[in-house]
């Protein structure tokens, strides 16, 4: 008997977590597509930017972890889907043909839609930039900074949140790390923190008992919070906002907004009207039973956090197992926010929240456990290649924590 062929998009915290879930099944060959020949561990990109934290530790090789999983890697940037005919085309080889298709190709982040960017802006948010930012941060030597999310927009297809910053973790963490790595190099004296936030307010995908306990802390470092600012442009020594207000500015450090993937926007029928792509709640893609979706690509994440990726996935995988075997419970969508905000080399606030999807779980809990819990993490995740802590760990920890 021939084999079905699922190909998956993407070897990020999506696409490697449906790898492992799926490559006990019997009769399948799975190929990987990704541009990237390495998966880039993005929650420990604050510390290159921030810590010396060298680029080489929060990225690792992707193909012979597909290897060992029993697959097949195909380093490559495929152009588009032809989704009626099961086929995806590549600019320079043969096109791959499917049976199941799982997307997990991320979102974008277009730094190229704030004028001035490539000229005077940072970012902590890939393994280019991260870096970039640390030669800034090396030379800095005092002034007013900036840091802050510029609006994202969204498609409307599938009902649910809809966040103007959909990852403001990265901004809290890069502000409290900024804030201890300037007093530890005595010149926090010298330097102001403003921090701005497109939504309605700083921190909106968690609820106000989150947000109360993150405020004193935000005081107690002297850092400025303006919500409900959208950027504009940034220059040399300023940015601007389309209020027409402008601050000064020294150092601008941005997440950029989040776009589709271009491979979604280039193929027909794929993506929504941002190039997003748009599932039921069991990631299935709302018009090609044949695919699913998973991560910061699909429409229904909110915000983009890893925890809802590897959800996501989860049930990705569970769905198309169903598919295959017809064996296998697909878990219900069940979203939160779950993640560790580094603050410092010694402290990190851990954030359990489901308020935005009308729950009432909203926890933060801050101590250097909680720091050294991230760093558990994190080196795990590495040294096992893309395996994160067993269910059972997880699903406890975050038991306790609701019950706390
Ligand atoms: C600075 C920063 C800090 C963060 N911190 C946290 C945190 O502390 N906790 C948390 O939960 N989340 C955090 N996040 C968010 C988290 O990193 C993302 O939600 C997560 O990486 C999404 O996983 P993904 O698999 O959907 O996408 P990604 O991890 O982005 O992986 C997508 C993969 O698809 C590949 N790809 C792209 N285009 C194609 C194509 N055309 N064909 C095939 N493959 C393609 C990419 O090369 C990549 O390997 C952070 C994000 C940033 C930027």
């Amino acid at each position: 008997m021939t084999k079905r062929r699922l190909v998956i998009l993407g070897g990020g915290f999506a696409g490697l977590r449906a790898l492992f879930r799926l490559s006990e099944i019997d009769d399948l060959e799975i190929v990987l597509v990704d541009p990237r020949s390495t998966s880039l561990m993005k929650p420990a990109l604050p510390e290159v930017a921030l810590f010396g934290k060298s680029v080489e530790h929060v990225r690792f090789a992707i193909e012979p972890v597909v290897r060992r999983a029993g697959a097949r890697f195909v380093h490559a940037r495929p152009i588009r889907v032809l989704a009626p005919e099961r086929r995806i085309e590549f600019p320079d080889r043969e096109d791959l043909r499917y049976d199941y298709l799982l997307i997990t190709t991320g979102a974008m982040k277009d730094y190229d839609a704030i004028p001035g960017y490539r000229e005077h802006g940072h970012s902590p948010c890939d393994d280019a930039e991260a870096p970039r930012l640390a030669r800034a941060l090396d030379q800095f030597d005092g002034g007013p900074i900036t840091i802050g999310s510029a609006r994202s927009e969204w498609g409307r297809r599938v009902e649910g949140p809809s966040l103007a910053a959909p990852c403001e973790g990265p901004v809290g963490e890069v502000m409290f790390m900024l804030d201890e790595e300037l007093r530890h190099r005595h010149i926090r004296d010298r330097a102001s923190i403003r921090v701005f936030s497109p939504g309605r307010e700083f921190f909106e995908d968690v609820g106000p008992t989150v947000r109360a306990a993150l405020a004193p802390e935000i005081e107690r470092c002297g850092i400025r919070v303006t919500s409900q600012k959208s950027l504009r442009a940034i220059g040399h020594d300023h940015v601007d906002f389309e209020d027409g207000e402008s601050w000064e500015s020294a150092l601008t450090i941005v997440i950029p907004p989040y776009t589709g993937n271009p491979l979604v926007v280039a193929s027909e029928a794929l993506g929504d009207e941002k190039g997003f792509v748009p599932t039921d709640r069991r990631m299935r893609h709302l018009d090609f039973p044949e695919i699913f979706a998973a991560g910061d690509g699909t429409a229904l994440a909110m915000p983009k956090l890893g925890h809802i990726a590897v959800h996501q996935a989860d049930i990705a995988a569970a769905a198309l197992e169903r598919d295959l075997t017809g064996r296998g419970e697909i878990p219900d969508y069940a979203p939160e926010i779950f993640c560790i905000m580094n603050r410092g080399r010694h402290d990190a606030t851990l954030i359990l929240s489901n308020h935005l999807f009308g729950g009432d779980i909203d926890r933060a809990f801050s101590s250097p456990i909680t720091r050294m819990l991230k760093w558990g993490f994190d080196t795990l995740y590495f040294h096992s290649r893309g395996h994160l802590p067993p269910d059972f760990a997880q699903r406890t920890l975050v038991e306790l924590l609701s019950r706390a």
